[in-house]
């Protein structure tokens, strides 16, 4: 299915290659260069995005561009299913990813799943692969307050960029304090939450020689007017 970007002011379709919106002029995409591109996939609720950008300065020192365009929400779309489809939401991250920038992050507050047999994920990504995408649905879906949403937005987030610069998960027998600790079989609300937002020294490692990070002095969200 053909994918567009959708301007945020008149709500048209517009061609992925268009950086202004031809109708209203709005920019639609800006040069996100060494730092993180930040996707929406529908419309997130308001207080989180900032928050977001700030805890993934604190985590990688790495600036963050919040994407003015929304993602086209058809080719995701799985009526059958308990969600919309995370692969084809990770496919379009990675196919607006420009390969010059540290990560590229899809954000949804719809629920995410692999296929139809699964409930729900908090994100989803491949190891060393440039793209991430988190769900906001089951990190809010205990109501929790907006200061616990925070981090467990940050935390997964964080997580899901640890895999796309090539980082695997430790184990919770590890005896590791690191935002990489993680079982699949195991994971939930209690283990999000009893978990760490930053990574342990090792990750720090691996990461810091990242070909595509810049780093910058501050956490310089560009948030489109
Ligand atoms: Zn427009
Ligand atoms: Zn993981
Ligand atoms: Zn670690």
């Amino acid at each position: 299915m053909k994918d567009f970007n959708i301007c945020e002011h008149c709500n048209r379709y517009v061609d992925l290659d268009a950086s202004d919106c031809p109708n209203c002029g709005q920019p639609l995409v800006c040069e996100a260069n060494g730092r993180i591109s930040i996707w929406r996939l529908g419309g997130i609720r308001g207080g989180l995005m900032g928050h977001l950008v700030s805890g993934l300065w604190r985590a990688f020192e790495a600036g963050a561009v919040i994407q003015p365009a929304f993602l086209d929400e058809r080719p995701s779309k799985r009526p059958r299913w308990k969600g919309v489809s995370s692969n084809a939401f990770l496919d379009q991250v990675l196919r607006r990813d420009s390969g010059e920038t540290f990560a590229s992050l899809g954000v949804t507050e719809h629920n995410i799943v692999p296929s139809s047999r699964y409930n729900f994920l908090f994100g989803y990504a491949y190891v060393g692969f440039p793209a991430a995408v988190i769900s906001l649905q089951m990190l809010s879906s205990d109501k929790p307050e907006a200061e616990l949403l925070i981090r467990r937005v940050i935390g997964v987030a964080v997580h899901e960029i640890g895999h796309t610069l090539g980082l695997d998960h430790h184990g919770f027998g590890d005896g590791i304090e690191c935002v990489m600790v993680a079982d699949e079989r195991v994971d939930s609300l209690e283990t999000v939450d009893g978990g760490t937002t930053l990574f342990c020294d090792s990750c720090r490692d691996k990461i810091a020689d990242w070909p595509r990070r810049i780093i910058t002095t501050q956490a310089d969200a560009i948030i489109a007017p």
